[in-house]
């Protein structure tokens, strides 16, 4: 309590207040003493001129007598007062203090005119004969027309004073004691006042701090009471309401963060810019997509960091316009095309837009794909249709009879018809795979066995060209998830190419081999050859469909342009992997890699 400075704040204005009242109030009873013991002493000189008046009468009718100053003498002595007789024309008659004879005419003193004038006179002044102050009481002796003189009494002030001082004392003590009992009565109330102040008060600190649940115990019925009252029902509704806030707060941290890993996780790049053109968010995707900085982009100006001017143009007409828009663009240096939608954030005045971005190249290549399989489909089918109409149309033109040339027109027109058939099967099959509804009965397939069909298939191929064709088998009859058919088509297709591609007195090497990756057992087959080769820049898009290194010879070599395409859909629709390696004028191997079920030596 002493360290609180309300409470000495209360205690000091208190203590002056008490002490400056009683200051004036032993003021006022002193002042209105001194007036109470001075009209009680007038009262009394006035009783003692009154009786002496008619006793003294007779001494003012005839001449001063010694005995009559001793009778003087011995009143003051019952009195207490001086008597002091002087006849009309002012002489002393007689004193009760002095000699008579020596002193003074007594008829210019203000009490004895007032009394010759009037009847009676008061005055108090310093008397010359006894050296001090003195209060007088004249009375007038005899009638007003004829006064025989006054009888004056007089009492030293002195006494007033003393008596006055004394009593001053006695109200100074008095005060000191109220004012003391008064403090200390302060001190136990201000005290009692301010606890349960002190109490709230180190309740709100303890409620600042974060310890929201107070309650202060008042049990007062005053206004502190009710204070106390109001003060836990606020901490009650606060803690309760904070606690809510809370809850709200982390569903709220929750939501965001679920909301942040959708975005996150979403292929879509998203930015969301506020109407100060301020990145207030960016996922991954839209980082990644527009190479912007993984940290520190929030809150920056994103023309600091996205300078597309399509993106500008999109973010201007969703805040002006307050609508949705999309425009597409070209990124540099990738040439990834990306779609970019703009929508207005939800609020007044177009808070800001939201930003999603589709990376639509594969789309795009799609469709190009699209339009250019149309194009490669007509161009492949018109050609051998056309040389089947020619040689159809010269037959019937007379060439029919020509004993020389027919033959070789119909086995040309045989020729291309074949070239038809292959080109409408493969397109058929690459068709089906593609779209599914080519039903495969995958199950284990033994696959070394597939790979010898293949050889002896393909054997009189490589023979006609004197190619060595070879099989290098390092496994041990594995077993691989597949089907049978499938199987022998990616083969067939690997080592035909691998034979047609390979000029004469060449090699066709098959290698079959185990091997553990991420430690899954694979079995790898290889096909290489020592052949043309595929340059470098083509070995990509060999797998696309009708794409050929060198058109012509392709087609000479009766191609189709879509086995390498059959073999890549085969592969991944029997999880297996295919990679190409090949140099210019070296050769080539195409390698195919199975997850292994088992081999015999396993099994
Ligand atoms: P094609 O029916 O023309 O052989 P493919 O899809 O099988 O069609 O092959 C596509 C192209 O890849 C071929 O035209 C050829 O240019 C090239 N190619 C495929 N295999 C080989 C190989 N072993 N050596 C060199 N070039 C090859």
């Amino acid at each position: 309590m002493f360290s609180s400075r309300l409470f000495w704040k209360i205690y000091s204005v208190t203590t002056a207040i008490t002490l400056i009242s009683a200051g004036i109030v032993i003021w006022i009873l002193a002042f209105r003493q001194s007036e109470i013991i001075l009209n009680m002493i007038d009262e009394r000189l006035q009783n003692s001129a009154t009786l002496l008046t008619e006793q003294m009468e007779i001494a003012f009718r005839q001449p001063p007598t010694p005995e009559l100053q001793e009778q003087l003498r011995t009143l003051q002595e019952e009195t207490g007062t001086r008597i002091t007789l002087i006849d009309n024309s002012g002489r002393v008659l007689g004193d009760s203090a002095e000699d008579y004879q020596t002193m003074d005419l007594h008829n210019n003193r203000q009490e004895v005119r007032e009394a010759m004038h009037d009847g009676t006179g008061f005055a108090q002044r310093y008397s010359n004969t006894l050296n001090r102050n003195l209060r007088y009481f004249s009375k007038r002796v005899g009638s007003e027309e004829n006064p025989l003189g006054v009888v004056r009494v007089s009492l030293p002030v002195e006494r007033v004073d003393t008596q006055v001082t004394s009593y001053q004392q006695v109200i100074w003590l008095t005060a000191t004691i109220c004012s003391l009992l008064s403090l200390i009565f302060t001190y136990i109330m201000v005290g009692r006042l301010l606890k349960p102040l002190q109490e709230i008060t180190e309740a709100a600190e303890a409620m600042a701090s974060g310890k929201l649940r107070q309650e202060v115990d008042i049990n007062s019925r005053d206004e502190l009471g009710l204070l106390g009252e109001t003060f836990n029902t606020m901490s009650r509704t606060s803690a309760s309401r904070f606690e809510e806030l809370q809850q709200k707060s982390r569903e709220l941290a929750e939501n965001s963060d679920r909301l942040a890993a959708v975005l996150g996780s979403m292929i879509e790049g998203v930015i969301a810019i506020d109407s100060d053109h301020r990145i207030i968010f960016v996922n991954r995707a839209a980082q990644k997509l527009l190479s912007l900085p993984v940290s520190d982009v929030t809150g920056r100006i994103y023309l600091e960091l996205i300078r597309i001017p399509q993106v500008h143009e999109l973010v201007n007409t969703v805040l002006t316009g307050y609508c949705q828009t999309s425009l597409e663009f070209k990124l540099n240096p990738s040439q990834a095309t990306v779609a970019a939608f703009g929508t207005p954030l939800p609020g007044e005045n177009a808070p800001g837009v939201l930003i999603v971005l589709h990376d639509i190249s594969d789309l795009r290549q799609l469709e190009n794909m699209r339009t250019e399989f149309f194009s490669n489909v007509s161009h492949e089918l018109k050609t051998p249709l056309a040389a089947i109409q020619a040689y159809s149309e010269t037959l019937l033109e007379g060439a029919l009879e020509d004993p020389d040339h027919n033959r070789k027109f119909v086995h040309n027109i045989l020729q291309h018809s074949e070239r038809l058939h292959d080109l409408i099967l493969d397109m058929m099959q690459i068709s089906r795979i593609e779209s599914g509804t080519d039903l495969f009965e995958i199950h284990e397939v033994h696959l070394e066995h597939a790979i010898n069909v293949c050889m002896a298939a393909l054997a009189p191929q490589a023979e006609s060209k004197r190619i060595e064709l070879t099989y290098e088998c390092q496994t041990d009859n594995p077993l691989v998830l597949a089907d049978a058919e499938g199987l022998r088509t990616i083969f067939e297709n690997l080592i035909d190419n691998a034979i047609k591609y390979t000029p004469e007195g060449g090699q066709v090497t098959v290698r079959s081999y185990l091997q553990t990756s991420d430690e899954i057992e694979e079995v790898v087959i290889e096909v290489t050859d020592t052949g043309l080769g595929i340059p470098r820049e083509y070995q990509s898009r060999v797998f696309e469909r009708f794409y050929r290194v060198d058109k012509a010879r392709s087609r000479e070599l009766g191609g189709t342009g879509l086995g390498l395409s059959i073999v890549k859909h085969l592969s991944q629709v029997f999880g297996a992997g295919l990679e190409l390696e090949s140099e210019l004028h070296r050769g080539s191997t195409f390698r195919v890699t199975f997850p292994l079920v088992f081999t015999d030596q396993k099994a």
